[in-house]
């Protein structure tokens, strides 16, 4: 299966669309934000500037994720592809990666990009919710992503919590960062031929199709 790399604003959709992709085709999901997340809590230095980037909703610094990276899509359960959520996220990441999957001896894959308003996914923020345990995404302001028991975790009962950075203040530095340094690579994935958009504002079952479709090579 061909790896997958997502780009999209804050709260465009990566997390939940890879998720199905991930568990229906049994490909690792390797979301920075949850190793990142996963990182913060410890109470070292690191732990506390991830934690204080994190919360004003900037990038965290290129070397810290290029560790994280490169361990983790050197473990054996990525030799057939994987789906990247929110790496590379600036230029240089991008350059770097080019570098990594080379030495490495893998591919590149597709890039699909996730086009939503900057309105619709800053209403997504408010009602945004994810499982505590699994890191299942749900959201309170659409029906078809609602947990079927209210703040429980439809997969595995725990409770629901609210991501920290997941505010108005720092969404609008979140969304700033993303036009800045993430856009940019739009137009670089389209240069070498790989780069795909799909419309994320159909709904998921639309959107999935299209994935699917762009992953057969249709
Ligand atoms: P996300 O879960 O993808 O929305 O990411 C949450 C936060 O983690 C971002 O606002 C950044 O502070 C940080 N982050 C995630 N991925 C990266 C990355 N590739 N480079 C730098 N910072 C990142």
């Amino acid at each position: 299966m061909k790896s997958i790399i997502f780009i999209a604003p804050p709260a465009g959709g990566k997390g939940t669309l890879s998720e199905i992709i991930c568990s229906k085709y049994n490909m690792p999901h390797i979301s920075t934000g949850d190793l990142l997340r996963n990182a913060s809590q410890f109470e070292d230095e690191r732990g506390k500037y991830l934690k204080e980037q994190m919360g004003l909703g900037t990038l965290i610094r290129d070397d810290i994720i290029f560790d994280l990276i490169k361990e983790r899509i050197n473990e054996p359960d990525c030799d057939s592809g994987y789906v990247l959520d929110g790496f590379p996220r600036n230029m240089e990441q991008a350059e770097v990666y080019d570098q990594i999957i080379k030495d490495s001896g893998k591919n590149l894959g597709c890039v699909i990009v996730l086009d939503i308003s900057k309105e619709l996914a800053s209403k997504r923020i408010s009602g945004r919710l994810s499982c505590s345990n699994c890191g299942r995404v749900y959201n309170s302001n659409f029906d078809e992503m609602k947990p079927k028991m209210e703040n429980v975790c439809d997969d595995c009962n725990s409770p629901l919590i609210k991501r920290f950075d997941d505010n108005a203040d720092t969404y609008e530095v979140r969304y700033q960062t993303y036009l800045d340094k993430t856009q940019p690579l739009i137009e670089y994935y389209n240069k070498k031929n790989i780069l795909y958009h799909v419309d994320v504002t159909k709904g998921i079952d639309y959107a999935i199709g299209k994935i699917e479709e762009i992953i057969r090579g249709e």
